[in-house]
C-alpha cells in the first residue's frame, strides 16, 4: 500500500471539491424517509449524475469516471467534507451496482446501470421476510418458472424506502424442494409490476421510510434473473459483502462525525469539566474513525491488486456500527439534557442533528445483518471455531 497520493489523485480531489462547493444545496434537504425529502434527494442524484459524480468508480459508459477505489474514497472524503446530502439510491449504487458488475450480463449492465446512476431508477432491497431476518436462508417467498417468466408469491419486509422506490432486488426460492441457502435466485423486480403491493410501515417518528412488499402472482421476465437460477445465495453474499465491508459506509462518513464531535467538545467545555471521561471518549472516536479509514485504504489497495473482500467484511460492519453508536452516545452525553430536544426547540442551542443521528446509529448494529450474526460469522469463518 502506497501511503502517498499521486499527482492525478490530488488533481481529482481538487476537481471534486470545486464541483461540490459550487453545487451542494445550501439548505439541508428534508429527510429522505419522507415523500418530499425522497423527491429532493432524487433530484440531487440527477445533479450528481449530470456532473459525472454519481458513482465515480463505474466505467464511463455506465455513468461513471472509470477511476479506482482510492479515488472513490477521495471523492467520499470531499463529499462528506462538503456536507452533501445522503444518497437516496444507496441500495442501487453501492450494493446492486457492484453486484451487477460482477454477475450481470452485458445487456443487464447496459440496461440497469445508467438509469441507476441518473437517479431515474431508485432501488430498494428485498431480502428480509417476517421469519427470515438474521436467518436469511429461511426465506419462503417463491418464484416458479413459467415459460420465459418467473411467477412470484410471498412477502418481504423492512424494505427501506420501497414506498417511493422504482425497483427492488430480491432473493426468492426457485426450487420448492430446496432448503436453506440452496435453490434461491436473485431477481430484479419493478415495484409497479402487476401484483406487487407496497405497504408503508410507519416509524415511531411518524415517517414512513420502511415498507412491506407483497407479491401476488407477479410475473418477472427471466432476463431479470441475476446470476444463475438456484445460485442466488452466492450473488446475495457478494452484495452483502459490499454492504458490510466497503461501499455502503465509507470512512469519510465517520471522520465527518468525529470532526463534528471535536467541535462539540470545544463548544461545551463545561461538559468536559463535569465529566472528564468525555474528552477521552471524543479522542477515541476520532482515532477509531482514522483507523477505519486506514483499514479501508488497505482493503481498497488489496482489491485494486486483484484481491477480494470476504468474511472480514463482517468485522468492518461490527466496527463501523459500534464506532458510530459510541460517537453519537458521546455527543448525547456532551449535550446533557438538551440532547433530547429537537433542533427547533427554544432551548436547543447547538443540538444540531445529533438526536437524529443518534436514533439512526441505534439501528447500525441491526441493519446489514445484526452484529450478533457478524460475530458468529467471524467466529466460524475467521477463527475456525465450531458452529454453536
Ligand atoms: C434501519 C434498517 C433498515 C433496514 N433495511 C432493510 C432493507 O432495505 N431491506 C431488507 O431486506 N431488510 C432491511 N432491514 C432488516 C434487517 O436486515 C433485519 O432487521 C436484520 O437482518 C435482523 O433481522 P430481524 O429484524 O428479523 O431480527 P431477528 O433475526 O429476529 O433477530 C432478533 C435478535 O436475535 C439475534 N439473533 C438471531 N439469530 C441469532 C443467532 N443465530 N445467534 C445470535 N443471535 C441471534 C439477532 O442478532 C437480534 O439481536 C433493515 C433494518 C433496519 C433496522
Amino acid at each position: 500500500m502506497d501511503l502517498d497520493y499521486t499527482q492525478q489523485q490530488r488533481a481529482f480531489r481538487v476537481e471534486a471539491r470545486e464541483w461540490l462547493e459550487a453545487n451542494v444545496p445550501a439548505q439541508a434537504l428534508q429527510s429522505m424517509d419522507t415523500e418530499q425529502g425522497f423527491a429532493a434527494h432524487r433530484e440531487w442524484e440527477t445533479k450528481l449524475n449530470e456532473g459525472g459524480w454519481a458513482m465515480v468508480s463505474w466505467p464511463v459508459e455506465y455513468g461513471g469516471r472509470g477511476v479506482d477505489l482510492i479515488e472513490w474514497l477521495i471523492f467520499e472524503e470531499e463529499y462528506y467534507r462538503a456536507g452533501a446530502p445522503g444518497r437516496v439510491n444507496q441500495n442501487g449504487i453501492f450494493l446492486l451496482g457492484p453486484t451487477l458488475m460482477e454477475f450481470g450480463s452485458d445487456e443487464q449492465k447496459a440496461r440497469f446501470l445508467p438509469p441507476m446512476a441518473a437517479g431515474i431508477d431508485v432501488w430498494a432491497q428485498g431480502w428480509s421476510e417476517p421469519n427470515a431476518g438474521s436467518d436469511m436462508a429461511a426465506i419462503r417467498t417463491t418464484a416458479f418458472r413459467d415459460g420465459d417468466h418467473y411467477v412470484v408469491n410471498g412477502q418481504k419486509t423492512w424494505c427501506s424506502r420501497a414506498v417511493w422506490a422504482d425497483w427492488i432486488f430480491c432473493i426468492f426460492r426457485t426450487d420448492p424442494d430446496s432448503e436453506r441457502h440452496r435453490g434461491l435466485s436473485f431477481m430484479l423486480v419493478p415495484l409497479d409490476a402487476e401484483g406487487v403491493q407496497v405497504r408503508a410501515i410507519e416509524q415511531l417518528d411518524g415517517e414512513t421510510g420502511f415498507a412491506e412488499v407483497f407479491f401476488d402472482n407477479v410475473r418477472v421476465p427471466v432476463d431479470q434473473l441475476l446470476g444463475e437460477e438456484g445460485g442466488g445465495w452466492k450473488v446475495a453474499m457478494s452484495t452483502a459483502g459490499f454492504e458490510r465491508g466497503l461501499m455502503l459506509r465509507s470512512p469519510a462518513r465517520y471522520q465527518a462525525t468525529a470532526r463534528k464531535l471535536v467541535a462539540l467538545l470545544r463548544d461545551n467545555p463545561e461538559a468536559a469539566q463535569r465529566d472528564p471521561t468525555l474528552g477521552d471518549r471524543v479522542i477515541r472516536g476520532w482515532m477509531q474513525a482514522e483507523a477505519y479509514a486506514l483499514q479501508t485504504y488497505r482493503t481498497a489497495s488489496r482489491i485494486i491488486g486483484g484481491g477480494s473482500i470476504g468474511a472480514e467484511s463482517s468485522l468492518n460492519k461490527i466496527f463501523w456500527s459500534e464506532m458510530d453508536l459510541a460517537m453519537h452516545e458521546t455527543a448525547m452525553a456532551l449535550l446533557g439534557p438538551r440532547a433530547e430536544l429537537l433542533p427547533t426547540a427554544r432551548a436547543a442551542g447547538d443540538v444540531g442533528d445529533w438526536l437524529d443521528g443518534f436514533q439512526f446509529a441505534l439501528a447500525g448494529p441491526i441493519y446489514a445483518g445484526t452484529n450478533e450474526i457478524q460475530r458468529n460469522i467471524a467466529a466460524e469463518r475467521l477463527l475456525g471455531l465450531p458452529r454453536g
